[in-house]
């Protein structure tokens, strides 16, 4: 096959060319951090795109101009992708190693095209950074094979591993060659299976980049849709789930479940005093006081309003009293200021043992909530528990 890889050069600038403006305008004027990666991944195209263009330009400018030119532009794009990969995924930027690495690797083949020319040793050279560059993603990715909602992530980590393979493969073969070529335009399979691979990189890279994109978006729709947006813990449906999942574990442990229904005595007369957004201040006041008296293993949920239920694995009728209890207490002795004025507030609290025995976990939450009605009725910051 007869090699030109000033064409597949200036193919591949195109097609990076195109992915660049496609990436940019589809991201463009809306915010958020996986997006500015997807943005910063443009630009790294954008230059891809330049550096491709330059070694299309062969027996037109200069070499050494399109070697410096060249890997300038390439050097900059892979860090550039570090970068915007761990935007992404949302990770703490790497931005010096990945600066450093395009540095280093820039002075590297700059000496050996210039002070002390040679080809395979160049390529070796630019291959070792770019190996470091591929390294670096992997250890960003890692981990994504191990959960059914990573597979983006997972699938983008062996085409980096891939990539890495590919590298380590044309340097075998640079090395292992009775006339050793002098230059990545010299017609070899391997330079031409290299460009071409190297080529496709932009656009498998892109098609990766947008499969992880709108992993992490699902993943946030999935938070989003779980998480109560005034107080920040699980809601109605998270709690939903929560249950069906504390149930299984339930039956394999053949424990049962503590259900806590706690709401809050005479709230309407806070809004109706200090107004709704006072309220919701103590609304989370009230949350976080809850949480304090929980275990690690134990989940407080926003039922609605100002309704909170409390699923605590593992416990025994008398512990889930006792919990109920600290937290009655520890409410009743809380001030909660508002307006630099103290206010007592009280809870009342229902509580339901679930046994491992029940198929779902309605009958342990009507227990609870008549147990609360029974609290309520028996005037309030006291707490029942319900007979299995
Ligand atoms: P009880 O002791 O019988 O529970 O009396 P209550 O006033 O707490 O009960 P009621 O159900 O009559 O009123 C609940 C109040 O909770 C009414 C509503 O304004 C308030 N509320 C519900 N959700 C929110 C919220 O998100 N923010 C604020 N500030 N108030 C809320
Ligand atoms: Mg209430
Ligand atoms: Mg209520």
């Amino acid at each position: 096959m007869q090699l030109n890889v000033e064409t597949l050069a200036f193919i591949n600038g195109g097609q990076a060319l195109v992915l660049a403006l496609m990436l940019w305008f589809g991201t463009h004027g809306r915010s958020g951090h996986a997006l500015q990666g997807m943005r910063l991944r443009a630009g790294a195209l954008l230059l891809e795109a330049g550096s491709d263009f330059i070694l299309a330009l062969v027996g037109q400018i200069p070499p050494l101009a399109i070697l410096l030119l060249g890997n300038t532009l390439s050097l900059s794009a892979q860090a550039l992708t570090i970068v915007a990969l761990r935007m992404v995924l949302m990770r703490p930027l790497r931005w010096r190693p990945a600066l450093v690495l395009g540095l280093v690797g820039w002075i590297g083949v700059t000496w050996l095209s210039t002070v002390h020319p040679n080809y395979p040793l160049r390529v070796l050279w630019g291959s070792f950074i770019i190996a470091c560059n591929i390294s670096l993603n992997i250890a960003a990715l890692w981990g994504g094979c191990n959960k059914r909602e990573t597979r983006a992530q997972c699938m983008l980590l062996w085409a980096y591993v891939l990539a890495f393979a590919l590298l380590v493969w044309r340097n075998v073969s640079l090395w292992s060659m009775a006339t050793p070529l002098s230059g990545i335009s010299t017609p070899s399979p391997v330079n031409t299976i290299y460009v071409l691979l190297f080529g496709l990189q932009p656009l498998l890279a892109s098609v990766g980049f947008l499969l992880l994109y709108n992993e992490i978006l699902q993943r946030e729709l999935f938070d989003l849709a779980r998480i109560d947006p005034l107080t920040g813990i699980t809601n109605r449906l998270g709690l939903l789930e929560a249950s069906e999942v504390f149930l299984s574990r339930a039956r394999a442990k053949q424990e049962s479940i503590g259900v806590l229904l706690i709401d809050a005595d005479h709230f309407k007369s806070i809004n109706d005093r200090f107004g709704h957004d006072d309220g919701d201040r103590v609304l989370l006041e009230l949350v976080s006081n809850i949480r304090r008296m929980l275990r690690g293993s134990d989940l407080v949920g926003r039922v609605g309003g100002e309704e909170f239920l409390v699923l605590s694995p593992c416990v025994k009728a008398n512990d889930l009293l006792a919990l109920a209890e600290r937290i009655r207490a520890a409410i009743e002795r809380t001030s909660f200021f508002i307006d630099g004025e103290a206010y007592a507030l009280t809870v009342s609290i229902g509580a339901a043992i679930a046994s491992h025995h029940e198929p779902d976990m309605m009958g342990a939450r009507r227990r609870a909530d008549k147990a609360l009605y029974d609290a309520k009725r028996a005037g309030r910051n006291c707490v029942m528990i319900s007979a299995p």
